[in-house]
């Protein structure tokens, strides 16, 4: 065909980024002498006009031994036409103009924070993310389609975002949507109201990529889920990459058509599991880090310890924080934490006592408690009490009295002096330091 003879000429004079943000989403419709150009968008339609007009009429006219004699552009689609096909590999890049990928993205609905490079990865999360990540680089080819499942919090919408994005980066001319079911469900129901479901139909069925998040909401929508099941087909023949998540296996998703729960498991199916308590305290760093936050690694270790189940409530927690420690003008310790964080968690808190302090360290340097608790003053027995003394003031909430009392009636003095002692030991002596962190940590998670 006379344009694609056009866009390869084109493709050996523009950047790959160039060819795929501006002649890529061309779609052609020749009219006798007239090339009519059909752009996407009123966007790429001026730019394309204004950068290149002049050298795709000439082109047009040079492949076409003189019969194309004008070119023109307009807005719109060709028909029921799907989209080009997705390029892969190669061509590309990121877009010339971050603005426009952007402008790509917000079209997708796509959140451009949720990347790749935003996901900690962790065992819970490990299968699932693999599988994204080559979906996002090989769409409809990999695995169609990919069905996310897993509790609330877990990061399915961020993983499905994440496939977009890539996608996009690579192919800005990609037709990708994403859409949670609901808004699927209530974008056909206004469709059909005001008599546009062939438009609905036709805007879902001409993507590269279909990303549909929390596919228990189609449960007992019947019509929905008809209309849905002729879009999984439409794509699915046409292997365009069709991506699926929903809070539960594909099987126990109540109130779907069995025709629809088998086509769901079709491809690859994968799940993801709460964190463990080293994904969370890695999911805690990364959130800090995008918050220009330092984060000190014992609060780090502090809030990983009392959530546990829900990243959407470990940021939630963070973002508390530093909030409160911007507002107040504080820095983020651990009592600053404990005082701001005490309603999250009031019951964990109970859990580290100053007994269970003294227990753990004792079993750490392998002695007894009653060493702790003696009257004793040898180095190997001193030091290892000064540490628990130290730890008990950091992590309870007895007073000093309180706590020299539970070391064997010591002076509130003592325990002041033990606590000064040890943070300048751990400035000082990498082994207290370590000894410290180690305790610090098994005493918090
Ligand atoms: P779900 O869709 O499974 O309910 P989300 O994808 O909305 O969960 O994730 C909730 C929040 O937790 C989001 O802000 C997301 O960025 C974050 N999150 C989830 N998993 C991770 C992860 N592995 N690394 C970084 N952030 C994560
Ligand atoms: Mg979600």
């Amino acid at each position: 065909e006379l344009w694609d003879a056009c866009a390869a000429a084109l493709k050996q004079d523009l950047t790959g980024a160039e060819y795929s943000t501006w002649i890529m989403p061309l779609q052609a419709q020749e009219q006798d002498e007239a090339m009519c150009l059909l752009a996407p968008n009123r966007f790429v339609k001026d730019w394309v006009k204004q950068h290149y007009e002049q050298r795709i009429s000439r082109l047009c006219a040079e492949i076409s031994s003189g019969r194309i004699q004008q070119v023109r552009f307009e807005i719109g689609t060709l028909g029921d036409d799907r989209a080009a096909p997705v390029t892969r590999g190669t061509s590309g890049g990121r877009a010339g103009g971050e603005g426009n990928l952007d402008r790509r993205r917000a079209e997708s609905n796509l959140n451009k924070e949720f990347t790749f490079a935003t996901f900690v990865e962790g065992k819970s999360n490990q299968i699932a993310r693999a599988a994204s990540v080559q979906i996002g680089k090989n769409p409809g080819t990999a695995y169609n389609p990919l069905f996310i499942y897993g509790g609330v919090g877990l990061g399915k919408t961020h993983l499905m975002h994440a496939v977009g994005n890539t996608i996009l980066d690579s192919n800005p001319g990609a037709q990708v949507i994403y859409v949670h079911s609901e808004r699927f469900v209530s974008d056909m129901i206004r469709a059909l109201q005001h008599n546009k479901i062939d438009e609905f139909k036709a805007r879902y069925r001409r993507v590269n990529a279909l990303l549909i998040d929390d596919v228990q909401f189609f449960g007992n929508k019947d019509r929905s889920q008809e209309e849905f099941f002729h879009t999984f087909n439409a794509l699915f023949e046409s292997k365009q990459q069709i991506v699926l998540s929903s809070d539960r296996y594909p099987k126990e998703v109540s109130g779907l058509e069995e025709r629809l729960k088998s086509r769901f498991g079709w491809g690859l199916t994968v799940g993801i599991e709460p964190p463990d308590f080293e994904t969370r305290v890695a999911i805690l760093h990364s959130k800090a880090a995008l918050l220009n936050i330092e984060l000190p690694e014992d609060v780090g270790y502090f809030i990983a310890k009392r959530m546990t189940s829900n990243i959407r409530e470990l940021e939630g927690a963070l973002r508390r924080l530093v909030a409160n420690s911007q507002f107040m003008g504080a820095s983020i310790d651990l009592a600053f934490t404990r005082e701001v964080l005490r309603d999250m968690f009031v019951a964990q808190d109970r859990q580290i006592t100053i007994e269970n302090i003294q227990k753990t360290v004792a079993n750490y340097y392998k002695l007894r408690v009653s060493d702790l608790t003696s009257a004793k003053r040898t180095r190997n027995i001193a030091r290892p009490r000064q540490v628990a003394m130290a730890l008990a003031k950091e992590l309870t909430k007895a007073s000093l009295p309180e706590i020299g009392n539970a070391f064997g009636g010591r002076d509130h003095s003592t325990v002041i002096h033990a606590t000064r002692k040890i943070e300048a030991l751990r400035a000082s002596d990498t082994m207290i330091e370590e000894d410290y962190r180690i305790l610090l940590r098994t005493l918090t998670s």
